[in-house]
């Protein structure tokens, strides 16, 4: 199956500490949590990709978001490092 585009995929992600929480995952729901999610290498790249949809030019982010979300398992990990708290 062709990946889906962010835009199709309504994903959204701010780098903005002040408007992360509108625009992008909370702490309950973001893409490091998603079981489509494919994690930076070296973590420190900061941004990723996804099985499903295109990352484009700036990568799938951890603390990103869109429709397709799938929840990882029941695992906590990944909650403790991400500050928002509107999840
Ligand atoms: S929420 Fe999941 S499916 Fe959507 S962009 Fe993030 S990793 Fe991909």
């Amino acid at each position: 199956m062709a990946k889906a585009t962010k835009a199709e995929a309504n994903y959204r992600h701010s780098a903005s500490k002040t408007r992360v929480n509108a625009l992008s995952g909370s702490k309950s729901k973001h893409c490091s949590l998603c079981t489509m999610f494919v994690p930076p290498t070296p973590a420190s790249a900061g941004a990723g990709d996804c099985t499903a949809v295109k990352k484009g030019e700036d990568g799938i982010s951890p603390q990103g978001l869109c429709d397709y979300f799938e929840r990882k398992g029941e695992s906590k990990r990944g909650e403790r490092w991400y500050g928002g708290n509107n999840g």
